[in-house]
């Protein structure tokens, strides 16, 4: 399904008040997204080794939402299979004295990613167009006499689009996420963080303050996705109030952004790999007498040593499948699963389930069928156990052609 109606590239105005936080698309239960939020990450996977291996331009992921939209879960769960080397999270709180004594902008300048990586920026310098515009800090800031008050927020969009825009213009895409939840569903979450105690960390008397200007900061969202919306940075607005598809609206999005990007493992020039082979030759003379075997190939599981820690967890989560593993069969989810798992591509399984398949107790739920029998358990699974095939069959090519 197309997350073009869920964009904003400058074109198409934003109105908030018209925007359903509780749409689930053409979904009409969790169960239905959880194969192509599965094949997302997959995809999502191998994009982003190649990304990292071309390194040839950064991506960065902005998320702003209100709290307890889902932001964190978000982040936990679509940027779960990616390789950690790749990949940044940087969490922008209040600004510390130093960080104020700057331009806005001046924090973010060491967050930026180098080409072949992704920075996360879980809230950004769009705080200073939200919370900062909706209590007005900005009359706080000791500035020269040309800046004037009345023009602050205004000029933050356009610096903003024209950092974006050099950005994109030097090598570094910005896309951009509202996590769009509704104030009932927010009043759930919260009560919810206060009832159940391992959620009680979460609370702050501070966002309960700021749901109080609720509606200064619909206004304040509406206008910075219209004034700072761009082809190159769009802005994505996500119905935040079920989490599973919001998580999977994300995982559309970010495939969609490196899919676009379409980064290739970088070849070898002619010389270079004329110079590999030489080199092997003096390797092999260097052996002597003692000579070289072909090796026989490794186990997959122990090809790649930054997977190995990766792969306990799963061995650790498919020994407790049977015992822990109800749901999963409900959904349908278990061979997809198993698949990944036997192709080593999930990184933390325990995270997908959270993210797709495990009912969440903070949101309403969509009912889901009553009884589902043996059938239901391969239901839709066969395309993309197919497709899971192909790309298992096309890594192990690239693994060889390397
Ligand atoms: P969580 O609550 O899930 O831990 P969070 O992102 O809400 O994550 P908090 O520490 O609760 O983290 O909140 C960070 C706070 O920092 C937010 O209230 C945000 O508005 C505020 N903040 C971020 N940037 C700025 C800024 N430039 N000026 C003022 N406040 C800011
Ligand atoms: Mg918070």
């Amino acid at each position: 399904m197309g997350i073009s109606r869920y964009a904003y590239k400058g074109k198409r105005r934003f109105n908030i008040s018209s925007f359903d936080a509780a749409d689930t698309g053409d979904f009409k239960s969790r169960d239905q997204a959880v194969d192509q939020f599965v094949e997302n990450l997959l995809v999502i996977n191998k994009k982003q080794q190649k990304l990292y291996s071309e390194r040839k331009e950064g991506v960065i992921f902005v998320f702003q939402a209100m709290d307890a939209a889902g932001k964190d879960g978000v982040i936990r769960t679509v940027f779960s299979t990616l390789s950690p080397h790749g990949v940044k999270e940087f969490c922008f709180k209040v600004p510390s004295a130093e960080e104020k004594s700057h331009d806005f902008l001046w924090r973010f300048w060491s967050a930026l990613p180098a080409r072949g990586f992704i920075s996360i920026f879980n809230r950004s310098y769009y705080e200073d167009v939200l919370v900062g515009k909706v209590h007005a800090f900005y009359k706080n800031d000791i500035v020269p006499d040309r800046v004037k008050e009345s023009d602050v927020i205004e000029s933050r969009y356009r610096q903003i689009k024209d950092f974006e825009r050099y950005l994109y213009e030097t090598g570094t895409r910005v896309v951009k996420i509202f996590l769009n939840v509704s104030k009932d569903e927010q009043a759930r979450r919260f009560i919810s963080r206060i009832d159940v105690q391992r959620k009680n960390w979460k609370v702050s008397s501070g966002d309960l303050r700021e749901r109080e200007y609720w509606d200064d900061y619909m206004e304040a969202f509406e206008s910075m996705i219209n004034e700072t919306s761009t082809k190159e940075s769009p802005w994505y607005v996500v119905p935040a109030d079920h989490k599973w598809y919001a998580r999977y609206l994300v995982s559309e999005i970010v495939r969609k952004t490196l899919e676009e990007i379409d980064p290739q493992y970088p070849p070898l020039d002619k010389d270079t790999e004329k110079a590999l082979q030489e080199y092997r030759q003096t390797l092999i003379d260097s052996l002597g007498e003692k000579g070289y075997q072909e090796q026989e190939k490794q186990p997959r599981e122990f090809s790649d040593p930054s997977l190995i820690p990766a792969e306990m967890l799963q061995q650790e989560l498919l020994d407790k499948q049977d015992e822990s593993n109800e749901r999963m069969k409900r959904n349908g989810f278990k061979n997809v699963r198993k698949l990944l798992a036997s192709n080593y591509i999930i990184r933390s399984l325990g995270d997908i389930m959270d993210a797709v398949a495990a009912p969440s107790e903070e949101e309403d739920e969509i009912p889901a069928p009553e009884e589902e029998g043996e059938n239901e358990e391969t239901r839709n699974t066969s395309e993309i156990r197919e497709h899971i095939k192909e790309i298992a069959e096309e890594n192990e090519k690239e693994t060889k052609d390397a």
